[in-house]
């Protein structure tokens, strides 16, 4: 008996959460395939899963019909690899990509799903927060297949290359596709910046900066001399100062940086439950009682227009 994992692919890369969906997949306590479905290239992807500790199998399926990682296609494909394996557990990083494929594995398979797993207690029960991250339920299912999304933040990725060489790599035939939906175009924001969901340093703003010309002329600097990502609270997308994806929190991005910086933000639980997990979190607010310093290991009550520039000044 096994366990699957969904890797994700970046274009013709590994998405980097795959390590730590990897760690989260050993906690059921079975040897661990990796299902890498991509688009032609993809071969570098499987070749760099099979290095990864914890991994026994790499499965490579590389064709046309997984070059835009649709759903469709994608769920067809781990069916057939849930069936042809025995795989008595899916896993997938609660992701874009697992949100999309994995509840309809467990449609198909008629099975109940566990989303957004943070800690495996044992191979049938899971830790899974729920009210916005303010309570951590334990959830058990009796499923005979268990199928999981995990946040990859919450798992140490299993960083180390197999001590005996890369494990075998199988290829696979890709499924014809159902055809229920077909790729048009895509529209990419290119940015030189870290990704946001897996840099190690997050500089967030929120509606204390203003304006999106504040937004940018502020945090953009600081984010630069730190190498960091640009994260944002609801306010400030919707006030139109960062765009979408810079999101963070209960209906945007989960972090877990090294380091967050959190501008001109008042904390408010939405945004805490997708920062809290922060290794330093660093606020710096005009207001005191403002609830981001509760979870602030270090916090500066100051105009955010007189210190983040002089932060920025400081660093080297
Ligand atoms: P505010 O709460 O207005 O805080 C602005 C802060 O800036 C204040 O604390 C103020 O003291 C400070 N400030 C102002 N001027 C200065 C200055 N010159 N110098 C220093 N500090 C200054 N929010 C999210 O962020 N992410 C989510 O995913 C999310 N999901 C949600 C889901 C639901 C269902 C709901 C109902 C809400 C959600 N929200 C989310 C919204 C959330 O409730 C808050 O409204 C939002 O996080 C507030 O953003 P903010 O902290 O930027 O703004």
């Amino acid at each position: 008996m096994s366990t699957l994992v969904l890797a994700e692919l970046d274009g013709p890369q590994l998405a980097p959460s795959l390590g730590a969906v990897v760690a989260a997949a050993h906690g059921l306590g079975e040897p661990v395939v990796v299902l890498v479905a991509g688009g032609p290239g993809s071969e570098s992807a499987a070749q760099a899963a099979a290095t990864l500790h914890g991994v026994s199998q790499v499965m490579l399926a590389e064709g046309e019909a997984h070059a835009h990682g649709l759903a469709e296609p994608l769920a067809d494909q781990v069916m057939v690899a849930m069936k042809e394996g025995g795989h008595r557990a899916l896993v997938a990083a609660a992701s874009s990509q697992g949100k999309n494929v994995l509840p309809r594995v467990a449609a198909l398979l008629d099975v109940g799903m566990v989303s957004d797993v943070t800690a495996v207690l044992a191979p049938d029960t899971f830790e899974r927060p729920i009210y916005a991250g303010n309570v951590v339920a334990t959830v058990q299912t009796t499923d005979a297949i268990r199928v999981l999304t995990v946040r990859p933040t919450s798992f140490e990725a299993s960083g180390l290359a197999r001590a005996d060489g890369p494990a075998p790599m199988e290829r696979v035939a890709c499924v014809a596709s159902s055809a229920q939906s077909r790729f048009v175009s895509e529209d990419k924001a290119v940015s030189d910046r870290p990704e946001l969901a897996s840099a190690t340093v997050v500089v967030s703003g929120g509606r204390g900066l203003g304006s999106a010309e504040q937004y940018q002329a502020l945090l953009m600097p600081l984010a630069d001399k730190l190498g960091a990502a640009l994260g944002a609270s609801r306010a400030a997308v919707d006030a139109g100062y960062a765009p979408n994806d810079c999101q963070v929190g209960q209906t945007g991005k989960v972090v877990a940086p090294q380091l967050y910086i959190a501008v001109g933000m008042s904390g408010a639980i939405q945004h805490l439950a997708g920062m809290k997990g922060s290794k330093v979190i660093v606020a710096i607010n005009k207001d005191p009682d403002a609830p981001i310093f509760q979870v602030a290991d270090y916090g500066l009550v100051a105009d955010l227009f007189e210190a983040v520039p002089e932060l920025t000044r400081q660093l080297p």
